[in-house]
């Protein structure tokens, strides 16, 4: 089965699962090239998602896009998704709950697409995968989680709250390709997965990833 075969099925299946909650707004599934090197992940879908069933097409998402389209990269270079694929009421952040019913399913997702790296826009998408990191001082570094390449950037939401976080955000945007690039390359392939499975190490490791 190819990979939008097999997204096509995982989308399906989302769709029909009624226990997944949030149920009163649509599934906003993900977009992009499923044969990417560059997985982007959110928070929740918001108004806008939800209207158009597409990630990040509101405010926030038009900086995301246009960071993408300014390192010269098309939308097809890369892929969008969130961890909880409904909207929220009134745009609250998602709770614990849902986080972890929607889990096992963009679980799958990361696993169908394979990124070489992933991306969590904000502080709830960057704890799934390193639950004691803290947005503003881990943000821009590269983490190894368990063989997945993490790089953490603020919301492009918080971007959009203050000058010095704009910076901030487009200045890890920056960094993307190169990172991109070493992993390719094989650079950071020495580091072994278990000398990161703890995060109190990942000090450690990061001095030796940039
Ligand atoms: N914020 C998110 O986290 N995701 C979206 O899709 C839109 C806004």
């Amino acid at each position: 089965m190819n990979k939008i075969t097999e997204l096509e099925k995982l989308r399906l299946e989302m769709e029909e699962d009624k226990k997944l909650p949030l149920q009163e707004s649509n599934l906003v599934f993900g977009e992009g090239n499923p044969d990417c090197e560059v997985l982007f992940i959110g928070e929740a879908p918001g108004f806008n998602e939800d209207v158009q069933k597409r990630p990040f097409v509101g405010r926030a998402g038009q900086l995301l896009r246009k960071n993408i389209r300014d390192l010269g990269w098309g939308e097809g270079d890369v892929y969008i998704t969130n961890i909880v694929k409904r909207r929220p009421p009134e745009n609250r952040d998602p709770n614990e709950e849902e986080i972890e019913k929607y889990k096992p399913y963009l679980a799958r997702q990361i696993e169908i697409i394979s990124p070489k790296i992933v991306v969590p826009l904000g502080r709830f998408s960057m704890n799934y995968f390193l639950p004691l990191a803290k947005i503003t001082r881990d943000q821009g570094k590269l983490f190894d989680v368990n063989g997945h390449f993490i790089l953490p950037m603020l919301h492009p939401a918080a971007a959009l709250r203050g000058n010095e976080a704009m910076k901030t955000f487009e200045d890890t945007f920056l960094k993307l390709p190169a990172v991109l690039e070493k992993i390719k390359s094989g650079k950071f392939g020495e580091v072994k997965p278990e000398q990161v499975q703890k995060q109190q190490k990942l000090e450690d490791v990061q001095s030796r990833l940039f």
